[in-house]
């Protein structure tokens, strides 16, 4: 599997990027390079059809990108998005609901764990 230092810079975007999941539109996997499935591996066909996961902009099959979340990029539509893009968006959003009523020093001690570009001020601010 050969990586291009340009796809790298690429994933390295996306997974910086990923606090901002949902917030700003992903870069999509072209359908050239996604033949499977990038999360099952699943090979895609007439049959099995691809779908882009609206927040990561990875290429899935219908059974990884079934769910549906409202993304803040899309104006708070709803938008296909893969099971893992789901979940990190509920995280996101409670910890973004805990940081918003507690916005206090004292939490920021809980949260040391938390990457240094986490920013979900910047990244989820409301209009
Ligand atoms: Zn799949
Ligand atoms: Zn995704």
């Amino acid at each position: 599997m050969t990586v291009q230092s340009q796809g790298s810079l690429e994933a390295r975007r996306i997974s910086s990027g990923e606090a901002c999941l949902g917030s700003v539109p992903p870069i999509w996997v072209p359908d050239a390079v996604a033949t499977h499935c990038m999360n099952c591996g699943v090979k895609f066909s007439v049959i099995k059809r691809r779908h882009h996961c609206r927040a990561c902009g990875k290429a899935l099959c219908s059974s990884c990108c079934n769910m549906k979340f409202l993304l803040p990029y899309m104006d708070n539509k709803e938008g296909r998005v893969c099971q893992v893009c789901c979940n990190a968006l509920l995280r996101a959003q409670a910890l973004l609901e805990v940081t918003e009523n507690q916005n206090n020093e004292n939490l920021t001690s809980d949260f040391d764990s938390v990457p240094q570009d986490f920013a979900p001020r910047r990244c989820f601010r409301r209009r």
